[in-house]
This record gives C-alpha cells, structure tokens and sequence, in this order.
C-alpha cells in the first residue's frame, strides 16, 4: 500500500495528496506534518518499512469538505485519490486513482464560496513583451480571455478580477512583477506552471478540441497567439485538476480591456466600490446601497457592473432606459422582483449538474427556478425599452426542461441518489410497479401472518424481520405445540422460537428484490434526466444570464426610487455638470436627511481645475469621492444622487487620497504618495477624472506646496494633460493660481465661526479658505483645553514673525515661561510668503543655469529682463 502511495505522490509532488483508506483520507510525511498544523489535528505513525514509522494524521470521508476548503483557502492544492472499486469485490489491494486536485481557484462545493463573488482563477503568460490572460470561475463556467501590452494594464485585469489562484508561465513569474504583493496582500495562490502547458501547438489543440472547432478562427483567437496560450493552458490545467467533463466551460469570451472604464487598483480602494478600505466589509462601500438584488446571479452581475463601468455612450443610454422603465412601473417591477426571488443559482447549478455532482434536490431547485421564467418573460412583453425588449427576446423559458423534471423527479426527493424516492409516480411503469410491489409487500406480510394464525392456530404468531434472516415468523414458547412441519426453525431463543417456510421466504425475495431494483432503475432514470439537462447547459446558461441582467436593473430601479437618485444625461463634450449632489453612502450613514447636498462644474473650458480648501473635516474628501461615485454610478447605468445631472464619459478615474494602509508593503508614506502621483500623470488622459487629496502632505511644506504647485499646473495645462481634476489642499498659498491659469477655479467648504469655535456648513462655495481652523478643529476633536489654549498662543506669536527663529524662541518662552519674547526684526521673513519663496528659487535655479559664454548680448539682455519680471 505504501509503495502505491509512494508512486501516486511522485506525481503530485506539489499537491498534499488525500488518500482514501476505508472511512478515512489519510495523509503521510510531509503531508501530514503541514496538514496536521493547518488543520490542528493529531499527527500519529504507521509502520511503513522504514526504521522510521510514517507521520500519519487522517480525516473522515464525510468531513473532508470543511478540511479541504481550509487548506485550500491556505493556498494549498489537495490532490483526493479515491477507491476506485468496490473494496467488497477487489482482489488484493483495491485500486485507487486521483479524481480531482482542488486549488484555491478551483473550488467547487458552493457552500463555502461567497454566492455574491465569483471564484476566478486566471492564468498569465508573458511573450515577448506582450501579456496574455484569461479568466475562468469553473462554478459557473464562466471563461474569458484578452491580451494586454504592459503590466500596469495587466494589474489593472488582475485587481478588477481579483481571483482566488494566478497560474503564470516561468517567464511572467520571473519578470520582477510585484508577485509578493498579490500573494501576501491579497492572498492570492500563485504558481508557474511547467512550460508544456504552454506550448503553441498543445494549446490549439486543446481549445479545438474542448469547443469541437476544426480552427481558431472559430473561436476568435487566430490573430491572439498571447491570448490563445493563456486560455489554452488554462483550459489544460482545469482539465488537469479536474479530470471531468467541463461541458459547461461552452463559450469562450474575447474582451477588450478597452472596453471598460479603467480603474487602479488604489482607486477601487479609495472610492469603496465593493469593500470598505478599513474594514473590508461589504456595508458601507456603493455596491452595498445598490445591491437589492434578489438572485445569486444578479450579485455577482452588479458587483462586475461596478467593477468595470462602461465608456460606451450607447451601452450606458440603454442600461438608463431600462432602469427608467422599470423604475416608472413600480407594480410590473415588483412582480419581476417576486418572480426572481424564488430562482436558485443557475450558473452554479448547471456547474454541479455538469460536474455530475448534483443531486436530486439540485434538479427541483432548477425546476422551481426554471417555473418563475414564463412569467418573467409575460412581464417584459410589456417593456418598451430595447435592452429590456432584447433580453425579454432572449429570455429562453426553458419549458419542456421544466416539464422534464417537473414529470420525473419528485417534490421532495432526499439529498441521497441511491436510495430511492426520486421519480415521481406515473413517470416510468416499472418504477411504479417495483414501488407497489415494495408497499404491497406489506400487505401481503399481513395477509400471510394471518393467514397462518388461522391455519395453526398460533394467536400471538408474528412476521417480523431482521438482517441476518431476513422475514421470519415469531412463535412464542406457550404455542409452540401448534407449530407445524412445513415451518424450518431458524433460532430459538429464552422464550420464543424463530421459523420461516417456503412461501414466506418467496415473498421476501420479491420484496427485498423489488427495492434493490427499484433504487437501480431510480438511479438510472434520474442520470437520464441530469444528462438530458446536460445537453441543455448552453440554454440554462444563456437563459441564467438574462435573469442576471433583469435582477440587476430591477435592483438598480428600485434602488433609484427608494433614494431618490435622478437619471443622469450623458455627453461627451466633456461637461460634468452635478446639481445637488449627495455621496450615496455617507447620506445612508447619517441620520434623517441631515446630507448637504453639492454641486458639481467641471469642463473641457473654463472650469478644468477646482482647488479646494477647507478645514479638516468640513467634507472636501466627501465632496471629490461623490463627484467620482456619481460618475461613476452614471456610467454602470445607475441613476444619481442629485437633483440633476449632466455627466460626460470619463475614460479612467484616478484618485489619490490620504495616507493608505500601504505602510505594511514597507515603504513610506510619502514615497507610496509619490508614486501614486507618478501612475497618474503617466497615465491620466484629457477624458479622465482625477481626485487629488492633500497632494504633497508626506514632505516638508516647501517641497510639498512646490509639488502641490507643479502638480496643478500639469494637471491644467492642455498641452502636458488637461484632465477635470478635483484638487483638495491644504496649501492656502495654491489658490492664487485661479486667475494666473485661466481653467483653475476656487471653492472652499464653508464654516462659520462661534466665538471661539466653528460649525461646519459643508457648503460648497466660489472662493478660497482664509483660515484653517486646526485647533478649532482640534478642540472639537477633544484634544485637551490646556494644549488648545497654549496652539492659540504660538499661532499669533507666530503670525508675527519669523518662522523658523521664532519657533525657538517661543519654545524658549514656553520653558522659561513669561519671559518676554524678542521680535527679530532684521531678518522679517514672516512678510514674505511661502509663494514669493517659491519663485526666488526659480530665478536663483536659472541664474546658476545660465551658459553665459554661450550668450549674444541681446540675449542676456532679455534674459535679464524675463527673469526681473519674475520677481
Ligand atoms: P475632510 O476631507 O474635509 O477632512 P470629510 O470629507 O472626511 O472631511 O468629512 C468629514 C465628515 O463630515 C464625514 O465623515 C461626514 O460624516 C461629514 N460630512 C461630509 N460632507 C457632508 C455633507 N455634505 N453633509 C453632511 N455631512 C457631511
């Protein structure tokens, strides 16, 4: 046995390997020592010839499920090697084989997966500068590919997805990508896999084989050898992990990655799209308002809209009016939502059903869910909108599948399938006919236990039954007398004796025959219908992703009428117009309408830029990440929170906001800042939207505010970038750029002073802050009144001089306490603002530039002359 075992892990040298021995999996040497600590269970022996014993620990067959789920969700693969005979009838050792590998990416048993997530498992090959990935989620069948040109767009796929397990070529994990960074931070599974998988000719096969093509072109991948490779030994690896049909892998997906908003994936943290950014939770993030949807599938559709909005005018129009209808008729809309409620996951169904994995009540929950989609479709005839026309058309209602299993299989049949109690009376004669043989028997029993009490005589003779006779009649010791001869004893016992005769034993052999018979031909009947269902996954899936897309809108109508949310219009000349504008979660989180709402005026012209300033806390972040959300929210096709709005399709949103949780990655504040910063001006194009908080807080305030400055500059200037920016500072200094750079504009967020403290208006309006409230802000923070009062006094201290002596003097006065502090007037920086700094330094760095010797005297003259005008 161990010798087998032996071989069996020699191919499975990177899998802990689950071998089954009677009620057991059992695991051996290394195995067991990382299983055991994994899944804090005993670690034992077994003698196995060596001098050493084994290290040994098992888990029972009927909870391998929780077991293997916790290692695999450590990033460990399970390889399950099962008996493949029967122990009873195997000479020598029974045979055993590996059924199937389970790595984190390929998960199947539903209950310990997220019903709202997908499960994905992407594989990467990197050739020649190039980047193919495909995308797969085996509970659903769901199978994508593309190809991508650089790694930033790469991470980009990879954050969007966010899959359980990467698969990758030697060459992808080689190439210095940040691979410690998905794997520590995002817990994803990565291995390189060995290059057969990813051999050209291998790969087509594979494919061809897989979708019975005869060529690639077939399935679109001729001219997409990158994005080929990838899908191909992905596809070899499913198979490989697998070892089962994989019918419902049907289609395979070409997406451009062009298609979709582009989004960081810092961004995706800092607007909260699906997770908050603290606690990682579902409550508090946007798809949190926005999901009301009533199906699994519908979950995981809403969650993908959010993830990738769409860029296509015509696209995002489509997905409005179709909320716009459903949001208008609220009584069809709430029937919709009825009919959907009782729909199980399709998707993941048809996986188990293809999988051969389910089980009777599998089919009556896809009964059940298959009875709600004619009345789905008689409501949509009624829509008028064209995307809910086409999916209406498209909606397959899959009737004589529901008759199908309505005919066959029972309401409520058990979970078990060779047990009997699946098909329905007056399916199959034969099925009826060994069932009534089975309740009949009994009668029959009856009828045969009296009729020998009227023969013999024997009053209290009883028919019963055990397992080791079978039937048998009972008599007790007062009658046994009477017994006569045709009876053969069987047992005597202290006060009775058992017996059984000729016709007794007959009608055993009909009863127990007829179950056994009946339990194989229930069996068999229900695989016909699992098979004939098989035949069907393209329909069920086709007809699982129209329920998606209906769940989605009629979430997102309802949603747009219980909060309020306007239609927004869309445009491309590059107008963000807002009007009272609301951020859709903190509004949720905030007591009774107590919201200030917002406008928003962002253009292509005059009103590129919005600096903004404000104390700590008035609402600036809120502010920027409601613009963002509601163009966002605009573009899935959602209606917005605000009285009206205008909103122009934007290309990417970048944001960079405050200090992230990246200090854990190791490095610092502001070089994570920095090169945050540096992703954005790369890559930001006129038709983005950026958000930009606090710009240039991690360094010191010279080099911050030059930053800051430089930044906006870029930003604004149409030549370097242009992009509609939203930029919170709090460099009072930067709003002396609207005038000097004709798209640059100042709003501040409105306080009012209370004597000595201030309420926050969260008002938007035109202008900068003069003031910025730090110890009022403090103050209301609790910091203690002692240290308030003593910030109040260095703040008009230092407002009168200079800076950088006066903070030692005043540190001085603060020791010394009373002693009179000394102005420095001779060296009067204090009148000279950080601005003028700024631009002295300027001058100073061209001077020292200047290649003098090189220069005609006119220009020097002019030269001079430029650099005067700068001071
Ligand atoms: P800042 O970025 O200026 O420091 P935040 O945007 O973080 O301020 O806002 C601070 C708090 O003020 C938020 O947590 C929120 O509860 C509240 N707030 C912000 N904007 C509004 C608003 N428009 N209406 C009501 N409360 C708001």
């Amino acid at each position: 046995m161990m010798q087998k075992y032996m071989e069996t892990k020699k191919e499975y040298p990177d899998c802990i390997l689950f071998y089954r021995l009677g009620d057991f999996y059992e695991m051996f040497f290394d195995d067991a020592i990382t299983a055991s600590k994994e899944l804090e269970i005993t670690l034992t022996g077994k003698s196995c010839g060596l001098e050493e014993r084994a290290p040994m620990c098992g888990v029972p067959y009927h909870a391998v499920d929780g077991y293997l789920n916790r290692l695999v969700s450590r990033g460990h693969k399970v390889a399950i090697c099962e008996q493949v005979e029967d122990p009873a009838t195997a000479k020598g050792l029974v045979k055993r084989e590996v059924v199937r590998v389970v790595t984190p990416g390929t998960i199947l048993s539903t209950q310990n997966l997220d019903e709202s997530k997908n499960n994905y498992i992407m594989c990467i090959v990197y050739i020649e500068d190039r980047y193919g990935l495909s995308v797969a989620d085996v509970t659903t069948g769901e199978y994508l590919v593309s190809e991508v040109e650089n790694s930033e767009k790469l991470f980009d796929e990879i954050y969007k997805f966010s899959p359980a397990e990467i698969i990758c070529n030697e060459a992808f994990y080689m190439s210095g990508a940040s691979l410690n960074d998905l794997k520590d931070r995002l817990g994803i599974a990565i291995s390189a896999l060995d290059a057969a998988y990813f051999d050209d000719a291998l790969c087509a096969r594979t494919l061809k084989e897989h979708f019975h093509v005869s060529s690639l072109e077939a399935i679109g991948l001729d001219d997409y050898n990158c994005g080929m490779i990838g899908a191909g030994a992905l596809l070899e690896y499913l198979y490989e992990t697998q070892k089962t049909s994989l019918n419902h892998i049907s289609r395979l997906t070409r997406y451009a990655v062009g298609k979709y908003m582009i989004l960081d994936n810092s961004t995706r943290r800092n607007l909260e799209l699906c997770e908050t950014l603290r606690e990682k939770q579902k409550r508090g993030s946007l798809l949190w308002v926005l999901d009301k949807t009533k199906t699994a599938m519908g979950a995981r559709l809403l969650r993908k809209y959010i993830e990738q909005p769409l860029i296509d005018r015509t696209m995002i129009e489509e997905r409005l009016e179709a909320v716009k209808e459903l949001k208008n008729n609220a009584i069809s809309r709430e029937e919709l939502r009825e009919y959907l409620s009782p729909i199980y996951d399709l998707e993941r169904l048809v996986g188990r059903i293809s999988y051969q994995s389910a089980n009777p009540r599998d089919l009556t929950a896809l009964k059940n869910s298959m009875d709600m989609l004619p009345p789905i479709k008689y409501l949509l005839e009624d829509m008028k909108s064209p995307l809910l026309a086409r999916l209406c058309e498209e909606l397959d209602t899959l009737e004589e599948l529901c008759k199908l299993v309505g005919d066959a299989i029972c309401d409520e049949p058990p979970l078990a399938m060779k047990e009997g109690g699946i098909i329905r009376e007056g399916f199959n004669s034969d099925v009826d006919t060994l069932r009534n043989a089975k309740t009949e028997g009994k009668d029959w029993l009856t009828q045969l236990e009296a009729d020998e009490r009227e023969k013999t005589g024997i009053k209290n003779l009883r028919v019963r039954y055990n397992k080791v006779f079978g039937y048998y009649l009972e008599v007790t010791n007062s009658y046994k007398e009477l017994v006569p001869d045709y009876y053969t004893r069987k047992q005597t016992l202290a006060n009775a004796e058992r017996y059984i005769t000729p016709e007794l034993k007959e009608l055993e052999d009909t009863i127990l025959g007829a179950e056994d018979k009946l339990y194989a031909l229930e069996y068999e009947l229900y695989c016909q219908v699992r098979d004939s269902i098989a035949k069907e996954i393209v329909r069920i899936q086709k007809t699982a992703a129209v329920v998606a897309q209906i769940d989605v809108l009629t979430s997102l109508a309802l949603v747009a009428e219980r909060n309020n949310y306007v239609c927004p219009k869309i445009n491309e000349r590059g107008t963000i117009d807002i009007k009272d504008g609301r951020h859709p979660v903190v509004e949720k989180m905030i007591p009774n309408d107590m919201f200030i709402c917002n406008d928003t005026c962002l253009d292509d012209r005059k009103n590129r830029v919005s600096i903004i300033t404000g104390p700590n806390m008035a609402g600036k972040s809120t502010y920027m990440r409601q613009t963002a959300l509601i163009v966002l929210m605009a573009q899935i096709g959602s209606f917005v929170p605000a009285s009206s709005a205008n909103i122009s399709i934007v290309d990417r949103i970048f944001t960079r906001v405050g200090a992230s949780d990246d200090l854990a990655s190791g490095q610092s504040t502001f070089m994570v800042e920095m090169t945050e910063v540096a992703n954005i001006l790369r890559n930001a194009t006129r038709k983005s939207l950026l958000i930009l908080d606090e710009i240039g807080r991690g360094t010191s305030t010279f080099d911050g505010l030059s930053i800051a400055w430089a930044v906006v500059e870029h930003v604004s200037n149409t030549k370097l970038l242009g992009a509609k920016t939203l930029f919170a500072t709090h460099y009072h200094e930067l709003t002396e750029l609207e005038g000097k750079i004709d798209n640059v504009n100042n709003y501040c967020i409105a306080v009012k002073e209370k004597g000595d403290d201030i309420v926050f208006l969260r008002k938007i309006v035109k202008g900068g802050a003069d003031k910025s409230y730090g110890i009022q802000v403090a103050k209301l923070a609790g910091v203690p009144e002692s240290v308030t009062n003593r910030a109040k006094e260095i703040v008009e201290e230092l407002s009168h001089a200079d800076i950088t002596s006066r903070i030692k003097d005043i540190a001085v006065a603060g020791q010394e306490t009373k002693q009179k502090t000394k102005r420095l007037d001779e060296v009067d920086l204090a009148q000279m603002s950080l601005f003028d700094t700024v631009k002295d330094d300027d001058v100073l760095k061209e001077l020292k530039e200047l290649d003098i010797s090189n220069l005609t005297p006119i220009d020097a003259m002019n030269t001079l002359y430029q650099l005067q005008n700068k001071l």
